[in-house]
Formats: structure tokens, C-alpha cells, sequence
């Protein structure tokens, strides 16, 4: 299975930012070590035309050139820096790249990327561009070229922090279905509507959330038909996490995975998955938890190289 890593290109935090950075560089060392059967590669850029499927040209201008206002700037928290911006651009990239190898592969992943919390002209919450929003639109007009017909995307956003962005840039979209399952008391404190949005309540644990998600899954079958997933496999349910609130342990996160990767394979739907958040008090159970993520997933691409011999 390949997957996309964008960590070599430092992004510079002031000392005692809270966002732990180093989390993508360990999950890649961890990878490359234990996990052989995942390759891994160089994440290509988003060109501006790319950005521009999902954002306002002024606002990715904006990020290039640092005119980014300091409020624009608190609100992404992260301080800008010409390192930043391309740190940004290789994310969408990875994703990118990660959704056009789906269609051969049937799974792939960005060891980062799932920033959900960008909207059309701004971003939010660690997030500066909408990874998931570029792909889809791209893997839409890709497919259109080839096939001549619509490419309906479901974005599977199972991160702990409502996919806000993600919301906002499809409202209007019939093409593209939203689904988030988070915590109902968690950022942001203003959740702008998805298509389904499921909030859960604070110390939620394995079995309640994997019995929403069930339900979620069901209902998603009922309203929309899709040709392509985008995964959002964030970290930050998992009960060690700084910031989550809610309490899932690893075999929780491993069966959520377990039943995304065998939804979308059941239904030879390609996937395409991204990580999002992970603010373990000890790191390591953030990456851990990542990890496992990758040794699942490298399973159901076992499945789909046997399905197509
Ligand atoms: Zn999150």
C-alpha cells in the first residue's frame, strides 16, 4: 500500500506551540521499521489550480505570499512562514495523490493531511487548506473526463472535532455527502451542518461509538450512492488524547477502521484516507494509534490486489 508523507518539510513552531508536530515523523519511522508493506513517498504540491476546486483564489494567494491578516493567522494557529505554506500545499498534495492511486489500488493514504476545520476562504484550527475538499473535487473531474459521467464522493469524517470546513465547502453540493461522527461539547463551538452529523456525548465509549457508527453507515446507504470514499481517520477519540473527551481505547479505533476499510471494500468502493488529529498526553499513544490504523489498512490492500487477480 502506498502512502504520501509531506513531514520532511519543517514546519517552525515557537517554542511550547501545542501541536505536536513530531507526530508524523514518528508514525513515519514507525512505518518505515515495523510495517514494510506500506511505501512510502514524497508528497507532490497542490498547484494553485487545485487548491482553487475547494478555496478562494485570494485566500491561497494570501497563504503564498503571507498577507494572511494576524487574526487569519490566530485562527489557523500556526504563524505563517514560507514553510508553512509549502508544508500546506505538499498535505492537499498528498491526499491528491493518495485519491488518484485509489482507483488502482483500491486503498491509499496521506500520513498526514485530514484538515477539515478549512473552509472556502479561510482556515481553522491547524488546518489551512481543505485536503479532503481538493481531492474530492479533483477525483470528480478526472472521473467526469474519463467516464463521462458524475463521480459522487462520501467523506467519512471520523476525527474526533466536527469536519466544519468540509461542511461549508459542500452545503450546497448534492455531489458530495458529509458524514461526521464527534464530540457533541468539543470544538468548533459553532458546527456548520453537514449532511449527517452525528454529536456524541463526552466519555463515549467503544461500544456506544461503534453502534452510531453502524447506524450512521446505514443511513448513509439510504441517502447517497457513492463512487469514491475519503476517510478522515483521526486519532483524538482515543481516551488518552489531550483534547478529545471522548474515551475509545485501541481496539475501539481499530474496529471503527476495520468496519470503514470493510464498508468501502464490500462495496468495491475506492478509499482514500488522510489522519487529522491526535493530541495524545503521551505522544506515543497518538501514533500508536495511527499505526494501527496503517496495519489494517495494509490488510484490506492485501484484499483488493487478491480481488483483482
Ligand atoms: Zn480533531
Amino acid at each position: 500500500m502506498q502512502a504520501f508523507y509531506a513531514d520532511h518539510f519543517v514546519l517552525p513552531l515557537p517554542e511550547g506551540h501545542r501541536f505536536p508536530m513530531q507526530k508524523y515523523r514518528l508514525l513515519r519511522g514507525r512505518l518505515v521499521a515495523e510495517l514494510p508493506e506500506v511505501v512510502l513517498c514524497e508528497a507532490p504540491r497542490a498547484t494553485d489550480g487545485e487548491l482553487a476546486l475547494a478555496h478562494d483564489p485570494a485566500y491561497v494567494e494570501a497563504v503564498q505570499t503571507g498577507s494572511l491578516s494576524p487574526a487569519a493567522q490566530r485562527e489557523i494557529g500556526f504563524p505563517w512562514s514560507e514553510a508553512m505554506a509549502e508544508r500546506s500545499r505538499r498535505s492537499v498534495g498528498a491526499t491528491v495523490a493518495a485519491s488518484r492511486l485509489a482507483f488502482s489500488d483500491g486503498i491509499a493514504a496521506n500520513l498526514a493531511g485530514g484538515t477539515h476545520h478549512a473552509g472556502v476562504a479561510q482556515g481553522g484550527g491547524f488546518c489551512v487548506f481543505n485536503d479532503l475538499a481538493v481531492a474530492a473535487r479533483l477525483m470528480q473531474a478526472e472521473w467526469f473526463r474519463r467516464a463521462r459521467r458524475a463521480l459522487q464522493v462520501l467523506v467519512i469524517d471520523l476525527d474526533v472535532h466536527q469536519g466544519n470546513g468540509t461542511a461549508a465547502i459542500f452545503r450546497d453540493d448534492p455531489t458530495v455527502f458529509t458524514l461526521s461522527l464527534h464530540g457533541e461539547k468539543n470544538f468548533p463551538f459553532r458546527k456548520v451542518p453537514g449532511d449527517l452529523d452525528v454529536d456524541l456525548p463526552d466519555g463515549c465509549s467503544d461500544d456506544a461509538y461503534l453502534q452510531a457508527l453502524e447506524l450512521a453507515l446505514q443511513e448513509v446507504e439510504h441517502r447517497f450512492d457513492p463512487g469514491f470514499v475519503l476517510y478522515l481517520a483521526g486519532a483524538d477519540p482515543h481516551e488518552g488524547d489531550r483534547l478529545g473527551r471522548l474515551k475509545l481505547s485501541h481496539d475501539g479505533l481499530e474496529a471503527r477502521d476495520r468496519r470503514v476499510f470493510s464498508w468501502a471494500f464490500e462495496r468495491g468502493l475506492p478509499l482514500a484516507f488522510a489522519m487529522g488529529g491526535g493530541y495524545g498526553h503521551d505522544l506515543q499513544t497518538t501514533v500508536q494509534a495511527q499505526f494501527n490504523t496503517y496495519r489494517v489498512a495494509a490488510q484490506f490492500h492485501a484484499r483488493w490486489q487478491n480481488r483483482r487477480r
